[in-house]
């Protein structure tokens, strides 16, 4: 996973700022956690609706050859038959002899355990299935068990068909989805990047077989670009070929896009050429025809599939970890103090524009509240926050990565009905009429 290099931040200060401002919260908190479950709290869900928005809109409503889905969790389960998963999704495991810990083989160093420190107390490895098991209805039989699904694409899959008589999508198109996905991770671990219940957002691309390449191409520099736009810093991102050997079963080619993370590089979104191989399986499995007749009639192929699939935590601690910074700036008496920025991009930010009057007093209240709606109904979102200093509530929006302050004086109320714009990254601040600030902070939000 690495080459040595290392993110500078230090983590448990932003495992800490997300706890304290509600980002991410441990899940099951308040009953000692469960390992491997994270709850997003007020800031944290708005940043991860943000993100999905921008993949939807980047990869379905700005797209014409793209159409969206929402399978179902619970699915058959001869499509985890059918998709290997049943068989083969499994990762090596160890125990430690000495603590009884239970590792995954392959995360393992010089033969020392994570847990304790002994060396060589290992097990042998044996192969763990990752797939949660439940069952429907009220009989615990193995006739009724399910599982939850470990990845979103088979729903896709098996509406291939369904899609393409209800639509009038001709390949080459494709179908994304977004939804939740569930592995039973051996150790879950730093922070929400290795989580045993997540989200993917994950993108189905058919295409006639011999094109298959060239959409690969185009997909990988999409992908690529649609993080950058976001943000994330050109030198902590790459795109990593699979090695022949490192290769899934189904996949012809196949590239993840990493961050660079302070424990090194890892894995954001994968993007496989997965050739013919899962309408294949279904088709022998479900014993129904998935081929598929070009316009012509003349040929009848099974289309090919690009995957770019990615996932909502690790992207969004992607997106956290980078936007992360300790630096100064000026307090209300202009000295300079130390403080914490979330410099996030104005798409994600969960907050983008904060309502401040410089104080309690009664006589800006009414204007500072007549501010607030009028952002509201422009739909820009926003809070309004009038306890404590300006000085302290500049700082709290600085570190939950608002990027505009909007700041209501007594010159605004008395004299001007101006009010001043404070910028989080340059430090600016402008004076703007009431009446033209919408259409200010609209052109400083993109
Ligand atoms: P890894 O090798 O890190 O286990 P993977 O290659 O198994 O990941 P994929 O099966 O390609 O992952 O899943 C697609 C995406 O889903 C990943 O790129 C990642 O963003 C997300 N994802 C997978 N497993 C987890 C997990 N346990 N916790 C959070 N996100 C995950």
């Amino acid at each position: 996973m690495s080459d040595g290099e290392r993110n500078p931040l230090d983590m448990e200060k932003l495992v800490s700022l997300c706890k304290r401002r509600g980002y991410i919260f441990p899940g099951s908190d308040l009953y000692g956690g469960l390992n491997g479950t994270w709850d997003y709290g007020p800031l944290g869900v708005e940043l991860k609706r943000n993100i999905k928005d921008a993949w939807w809109r980047a990869v379905v409503r700005e797209r014409d050859d793209v159409v969206g889905l929402d399978a179902a969790i619970l699915m058959n389960p001869q499509v985890w038959v059918a998709s290997g998963h049943v068989s083969g999704f499994t990762d090596p495991m160890v125990d430690c002899k000495a603590c009884q810990g239970r590792f995954r083989a392959d995360h393992i160093e010089d033969n020392r355990c994570p847990g304790c420190g002994a060396v060589g107390q290992f097990t042998e490895v044996r192969r763990f299935n990752l797939m949660f098991k439940t069952f429907v209805g009220p009989v615990e039989s193995e006739a009724a068990q399910v599982y939850l699904r470990p990845e979103t694409a088979q729903g896709i899959f098996v509406n291939f068909p369904n899609v393409l008589a209800a639509t009038r999508k001709r390949v080459p198109f494709g179908i994304a989805q977004i939804g939740k996905a569930f592995r039973n991770e051996i150790n879950p671990r730093n922070f929400t990047y290795r989580s045993r219940e997540f989200e993917q957002m994950e993108l189905e691309f058919f295409c006639k077989p011999g094109s298959d390449e060239e959409w690969h191409r185009r997909w990988l520099d999409e992908r690529f670009n649609w993080y950058l736009k976001l943000g994330l810093r050109k030198d902590r991102l790459r795109l990593r070929q699979h090695a022949k050997e490192e290769l899934a079963h189904y996949a012809k080619d196949t590239y993840d896009i990493e961050y660079l993370f302070p424990w090194g590089w890892g894995e954001l979104e994968g993007i496989a050429n997965r050739a013919d191989f899962d309408l294949k399986q279904h088709q022998q499995f479900a014993g129904k025809s998935l081929e598929y007749f070009d316009d012509d009639g003349k040929e009848r192929y099974i289309p090919y599939v690009i995957e770019p699939s990615g996932g909502v935590d690790r992207t969004a601690l992607a997106f956290l970890v980078d936007a992360y910074a300790e630096d100064a700036a000026p307090d209300a008496k202009g000295k300079e103090e130390p403080r914490v920025v979330l410099r996030l991009h104005p798409a994600l930010a969960p907050v983008k524009v904060a309502v401040l009057p410089l104080s309690r007093n009664e006589k800006l209240r009414p204007q500072a509240r007549e501010v607030f709606d009028l952002l509201r109904r422009a739909g820009i979102s926003s809070e309004y926050d009038d306890a404590q200093s300006i000085g302290r509530r500049y700082r709290r929006q600085d570190e939950i990565g608002t990027p505009l302050c909007v700041t209501i004086d007594f010159q605004t109320v008395e004299e001007d009905k101006q009010v001043t714009i404070r910028d989080r990254d340059s430090m600016q601040q402008v004076r703007v009429p009431i009446a033209e600030l919408v259409a200010a902070l609209r052109e400083k939000l993109v």
